[in-house]
């Protein structure tokens, strides 16, 4: 996991920093903003959240982030993010921002161990994949419970896979796992899917694509590794069960954004509105990776957006000196 030897100790309890950029994440988005912003220097400040590396670091191995032709862990590469950062003057603090004020500048941002006065924010605190809530969920996670088919189909070479949800993810991943799966089933709660009519008539015409409809899974098998799932049919109450390597669970994904509810432009799934510049409705505070965008999901992405962010917030500060 992350060089936790580097983060600063959370100190005197009722501290107040000032900083130039605060940065709100640990994730690519957040590190390569820091990275940036250090490189500026403008000795950024990260706070990590309760996630070092966000949801890339509970990846085993990233496959398709550029400069590493043989993958690398994803707990590696945000430690790799990290140090980068900190060799030109980031600071990165084990600290969870619980509220904020942004009605007047410095921004205002209250965490676990203290107070900071930032003069710009990049927020990049990621969106978190909804789960089950079933038995065997967590335990199995990462051991054939994923909600990345991207990251993790490479895995399910010649397997069977199960995926949950009859969203535009569910069906997208789910056509993307055919490249590797022996077998995708698809288990929806409905009898309808919610995905556009394209994605279901490329499902519906797939050999390897089968669905399992009006079904939830209750509960997730296995020990080392998921070796089945309990099903229950919702209209006649049914239980089965079904063997199966991988679930891959796409309900839908939760952004974290709850502290910014009524001080910044969201949508209506509460994702913060940016524009190409990742600056959001208010002057001075940018954003970067899945808290804004939930099309690309992906670690290069959410990368490329904390850079984008954090050059931004050099221009908006170098404005403010002249
Ligand atoms: P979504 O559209 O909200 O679909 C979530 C799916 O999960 C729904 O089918 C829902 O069932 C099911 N579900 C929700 N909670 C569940 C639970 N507890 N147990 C079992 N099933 C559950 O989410 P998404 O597919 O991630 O898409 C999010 C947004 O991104 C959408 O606007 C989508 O159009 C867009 N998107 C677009 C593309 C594309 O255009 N290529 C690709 C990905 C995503 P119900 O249908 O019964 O509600």
């Amino acid at each position: 996991m992350f060089n936790l030897g580097n983060l600063s100790a959370p100190s005197a309890s009722t501290a107040t920093k000032k900083v130039k950029v605060l940065v709100l994440g640990s994730g690519p988005a957040g590190l390569s903003a820091a990275l940036y912003a250090a490189r500026a220097e403008l000795e950024p400040l990260v706070l990590t959240g309760m996630e070092f590396g966000g949801q890339a670091a509970l990846t085993h191995t990233i496959e398709n982030y550029p400069g590493f032709p043989e993958g690398v862990g994803g707990p590696e590469l945000g430690e790799l993010f990290q140090k980068q950062a900190e060799r030109f003057g980031a600071k990165v603090e084990f600290d969870t921002a619980q509220s904020v004020d942004l009605s007047q500048r410095p921004f205002k941002v209250t965490g676990d161990n203290g107070v900071y006065l930032a003069e710009t924010l990049v927020i990049a605190t990621g969106a978190r994949p909804n789960h089950l809530e079933v038995g065997g969920e967590v335990e199995l996670t990462g051991k054939g419970v994923s909600y990345c088919a991207t990251c993790d189909g490479w895995f399910f070479k010649d397997k069977k896979v199960i995926v949950v949800g009859g969203g535009d993810s569910a069906l997208e991943e789910g056509l993307f796992l055919t490249r590797f799966a022996a077998s995708v089933t698809i288990v929806h709660r409905r009898d309808t899917l919610r995905a556009g009519k394209v994605l279901q008539n490329r499902a519906f015409q797939h050999p390897k694509v089968n669905f399992i409809w009006n079904s939830a899974v209750t509960r997730i098998v296995g020990g080392d590794k998921v070796t089945g799932v309990a099903l229950k049919n919702l209209q006649t109450g049914e239980e089965t069960s079904l063997e199966t390597d991988g679930v891959f669970i796409f309900i839908g994904h939760t952004p974290n954004t709850q502290m910014f509810r009524g001080q910044l432009e969201m949508n209506e799934a509460g994702y913060i509105q940016s524009n190409v510049h990742m600056e959001t409705s208010l002057p001075g505070v940018f954003v970067a990776g899945e808290v804004t965008d939930d099309h690309f999901r992906q670690v290069v992405t959410s990368a490329g957006m904390g850079a984008a962010a954090a050059i931004q917030a050099t221009h908006f500060l170098e404005k403010q000196l002249v």
